[in-house]
């Protein structure tokens, strides 16, 4: 999308020289900045900056993943974040992500690879065999959920396997030796609109490629007069704390980069304001009462804006007033969330990033159902109605709503 826009990719490990203009950077390969460097000086003007991020709860592939029973090849599952496991049984599920190998000539390279058809699936047990099944049956992630590849009698290993996919995705590359993997399962359904009036959009990732889509659409439509950027963050459903994660250096070595000055720089973040977008939880009918009776967002009525007196949410009634102005001025329905005061409250990259950069920052995001489920649920009008506060943001040449003294 960043390409076919005009924009340049950076390298970090060469020097930047930043005119204005429109730019993305990435970080193993797995998070990205991208950011339009406006014709005023972001010193004097700010920098509008949208966050979300790029990873979703996961089934990611053991080093040593074969295991073999009963006349069964079954790969070993590491669970990454959060998952609600039940939703992955019975699905038809296939595998990507990165394979790094050695080449003839000794070279160590990463490249892609993707199934991209149903490869694999975890059986659940019959109910004639679980009795309780319905109303005892938990999920034991080291014993119940290694998916089920095929039958031993071929005698093929998985690492054979994923040698030959990767001959047939990357035939240029002499592959001498595979070094290592990082991949994942993934639901071969695709997205798609449900409800009797096209009301819903069912898909994985929804939490959060669907911030990441949003912003990054939102930023192509940017003013280039003042200073924009959106960052897709890596390692958020871990905590962050990741060379490429939010806790990194990654944003402020690139803002660093962008304004080597110091003072510049100090100035630039003074006047600059956060987005962080990450999806909310809708209320959901079936059990209403998991939320706080005033704060129970609707799906289909706007983004949410999140709130926690405990800092788990970065919004403040300042920074919520400027989005509200914004949502007003354009004619989006907002909603406000705080959690039931006797539950825990989830977090997001938006007060890590605050912390790190001392910037000003507030917490949003789209109602939805089933978050970390293999599919979850949205309403189908709410990404547009984010992605026209967001435009209205990247094209705000104003103060970002500081308070006048
Ligand atoms: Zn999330």
């Amino acid at each position: 999308m960043l390409l076919d826009a005009g924009f340049s990719a950076l390298d970090e490990k060469q020097s930047w020289d930043i005119s204005p203009g429109k730019y993305f950077v990435t970080r193993n390969d797995s998070s990205i900045i991208a950011f339009v460097r406006g014709k005023d000086d972001p010193a004097d003007t700010g920098i509008r900056m949208v966050g979300a991020h790029t990873d979703s709860p996961c089934l990611k592939v053991k080093p040593n993943p074969g295991i073999d029973s009963h006349g069964y090849l079954n790969l070993g599952v590491e669970v990454y974040g959060g998952v609600l496991l039940n939703p992955w049984f019975d699905r038809d599920l296939s595998i990507a992500g990165r394979v790094t190998v050695q080449d003839k000539h000794k070279n160590i390279q990463s490249v892609l690879v993707n199934f991209d058809r149903a490869v694999a699936t975890i059986p659940s047990l019959a109910i004639h065999l679980d009795r309780e099944a319905n109303t005892q049956r938990t999920v034991n992630p080291q014993k119940d959920i290694p998916p089920l590849l095929m039958l031993t009698k071929e005698k093929q290993t998985f690492e054979e396997i994923l040698r030959e996919q990767v001959a047939q995705e990357h035939p240029e590359l002499e592959v001498a030796s595979l070094l290592g993997f990082e991949l994942s399962f993934y639901n071969t359904q695709g997205a798609a609109i449900t409800g009797m009036a096209d009301e819903f959009l069912a898909s994985a990732r929804l939490d959060n490629l669907l911030s990441c889509y949003t912003g990054i659409e939102s930023l192509l439509s940017a003013d280039d007069s003042v200073t924009s950027l959106m960052i897709c963050s890596d390692h958020e459903e871990v905590g962050s704390a990741s060379a490429e994660g939010a806790e990194g250096p990654f944003l402020r070595t690139t803002l660093e980069r962008m304004m080597p000055n110091k003072d510049d720089y100090h100035r630039a973040i003074a006047h600059s304001l956060l987005i962080s977008t990450d999806n909310a939880h809708g209320i959901h009918p079936n059990y209403p009462d998991k939320h706080d009776s005033n704060h129970g967002p609707l799906l289909n009525s706007g983004p949410v804006i999140k709130i926690n007196a405990n800092q788990r949410y970065a919004t403040n009634s300042e920074t919520s007033a400027y989005f509200v102005s914004l949502c007003t001025a354009n004619d989006v329905p907002y909603q406000t969330f705080v959690t039931r005061t006797d539950m825990a409250c989830g977090s997001t990259i938006g007060p890590i990033t605050a912390k790190e950069l001392g910037v000003r920052t507030l917490d949003v995001g789209v109602p939805t159902f089933a978050m970390h489920s293999i599919r979850e649920l949205a309403g189908s009008d709410d990404a547009y109605s984010l992605a026209q506060v967001l435009q209205a943001f990247y094209s705000d040449c104003g103060s970002l709503g500081a308070i006048s003294k």
